[in-house]
């Protein structure tokens, strides 16, 4: 996968593509990740790339000169047949889920746009970019950190990128559900145990136990996620039966 990132500031790229997973992915040539500072794609002197807006009122809006350009220079020797991903960042977009993560890992091409100031010119929006993606109802002074959360959550699916390919698979939403909790020695810590049935070698029931552990802990902390996630009759059943009871209240 190759991803290209349009920001006025590559450098807070540098520390996060550098380290952990991430940059371990880049060593090993499993993602090619490029930031562009569209500045210079400016067409005047000045490297301006943003302006009052038409019609008045606070901020400064991204002009679309720079922006357009950008993205067709990081796009001219492109031969895919499949139009590359133009995400542009944004709290207006559709939120950003682990099923997003999933679609985008399939691609060859991701390219971000990464915003700052008021906004970007509607332009932009409307011409260019196939998604917009917010990672929260929540509003940041810059694309940056949401197009790295995006790229990372992206990053850790591909193929070899993490040392075991499993973990992916149970994490929290992959499987509609939150995932189960976890231990690890000492056995005894402090007066707290790792419940018995871990301790016992039977996978069996180790993967009861997960099992019901991940239902019940989506039942208490998110039960929005049931109605989507994939369960038999037994399951829900058993689910409507603690919901009921006061010990999950
Ligand atoms: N005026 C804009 C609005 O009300 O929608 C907010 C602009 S924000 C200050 C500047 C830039 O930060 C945005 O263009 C976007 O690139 C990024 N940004 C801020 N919050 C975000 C979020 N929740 N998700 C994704 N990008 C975000």
């Amino acid at each position: 996968m190759r991803i290209d990132v349009l920001t006025l500031f590559p450098e807070m790229f540098e520390g996060v593509l550098g380290s952990s997973i991430l940059g371990k992915a880049l060593e090993k040539k499993l993602v090619d990740i490029r930031t562009v500072n569209f500045r210079e794609f400016a067409f005047n002197k000045h490297n301006t790339v943003d302006d009052y807006p038409f019609g008045g009122g606070g901020g400064m809006v991204l002009k679309p000169e720079p922006i357009f350009r950008a993205v067709e220079h990081v796009t001219a020797d492109d031969q895919g047949e499949r139009r590359p991903r133009v995400i542009l960042m944004c709290p207006q977009g559709e939120t950003f889920t682990q099923r997003k993560a999933e679609e985008l890992a399939r691609e060859e091409r991701l390219i971000f746009i990464c915003g700052h100031y008021e906004g970007y010119d509607e332009r932009i929006r409307e011409h260019l970019v196939t998604d917009e993606l917010s990672i929260g109802d929540y509003v940041l002074t810059g694309g940056e950190l949401p197009a790295m959360v995006v790229i990372d959550s992206v990053v850790r699916l591909l193929p070899g990128v993490l040392g075991n390919e499993q973990s992916a698979v149970t994490d929290s939403f992959s499987t509609g559900l939150l995932e189960y909790p976890h231990y690890t020695r000492p056995a005894q810590f402090r007066d707290w145990t790792v419940p018995d049935v871990l301790l016992s070698g039977h996978h069996e029931n180790i993967a009861k136990w997960r099992r019901e552990q991940s239902l019940l802990r989506t039942l208490r902390r998110r039960p929005d996620l049931l109605e989507q996630a994939e369960l038999t009759e037994k399951e829900r059943q058993w689910l409507k039966e603690m919901a009921e009871s006061p010990e999950s209240k």
